[in-house]
């Protein structure tokens, strides 16, 4: 019997990367499911993918911190070799990020300006830094972006300048791994419905009609619109896309 193809999915505890894990379970890959505060979300991760005959298993790190990355690495390369007898990794999804810095131009802090980069550009480099020794010939990396890089919000500059620099990791990567057949792509949601914006609506009812208004298409994003251009990227039929950035918002401000 073959391997199964195996996936790192970050922050998978909830939301997007939850709902990613999910299908690429559903493909048939081995998930590491990985958290960084919150082990009973991420182990609920879990269930609901062995519940749907799935297979998976949950990896702690806290990624603001280069220990959390080396952690990572290794909680991964252990984890997959006790699941599938081998450390091999097919598809990286760098998905986890810290999603506001917590300031503004005029109050932000050089802590907190650090902090969103090391979570949301210094971890996915060095875990593909330590990943790409066991991740296969063929293999998918898969950054999860955002369209604040092409639509001005003044209130996320810190933010959108970390999806910036990993619009760039990912053209520049792409070169890099490209004799090896990996691919690397950035899929970059706009507004989603995880738990922000799922207590923003419940808050503010009127807020749907606004974000709609403002889309080419009529729902509210939902984790799994965003799950399932990552996993056509993942599969064989994504083999010939590399460097770019898939916008998926729905057509958000498109003009
Ligand atoms: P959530 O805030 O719902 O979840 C974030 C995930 O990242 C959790 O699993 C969390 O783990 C993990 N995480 C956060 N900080 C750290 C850290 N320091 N170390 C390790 N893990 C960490 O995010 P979303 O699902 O909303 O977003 C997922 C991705 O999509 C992000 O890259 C985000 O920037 C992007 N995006 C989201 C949009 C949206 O509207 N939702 C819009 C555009 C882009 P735990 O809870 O266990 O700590």
């Amino acid at each position: 019997m073959s391997q199964p193809r195996t996936a790192l999915v970050t922050g998978s505890s909830r939301g997007i990367g939850r709902a990613i894990a999910r299908r690429l379970a559903g493909d048939g890959m081995v998930v590491a499911v990985h958290y960084g505060q919150d082990a009973a979300a991420a182990q609920e991760t879990v269930d609901l993918i062995v519940r749907d005959g799935g297979r998976a298993f949950s990896v702690g790190a806290d990624l603001a911190t280069p220990d959390g990355v080396t952690a990572l690495v290794e909680g991964v390369r252990a984890g997959l070799a006790a699941h599938t007898g081998e450390a091999a990794l097919d598809v990286l999804v760098n998905n986890a990020a810290a999603t506001a810095s917590g300031g503004h131009l005029a109050d932000e802090t050089p802590e907190q300006f650090d902090r969103v980069f090391a979570v949301n550009v210094r971890a996915p480099y060095f875990l593909v830094q330590g990943l790409l020794p066991v991740l296969r010939d063929g293999g998918r990396i898969i950054n999860i972006g955002s369209a604040v890089t092409r639509i001005a919000l003044a209130d996320e500059l810190a933010y959108a300048m970390t999806k910036g620099a990993m619009e760039t990791f990912t053209r520049t990567l792409a070169n890099v791994v490209g004799p090896r057949r990996i691919t690397v792509n950035t899929v970059a949601p706009g507004p989603t419905q995880t738990g922000e914006l799922t207590a923003a609506l419940a808050a503010m009812p009127q807020l749907e009609g606004m974000l709609i208004d403002g889309q080419a298409l009529p729902w509210v994003g939902q984790p799994e619109d965003i799950a399932d251009p990552v996993a056509f990227l993942a599969s064989e039929d994504g083999r010939w896309i590399t460097g770019t950035v898939i916008d998926a918002s729905g057509g958000t401000y498109l003009g």
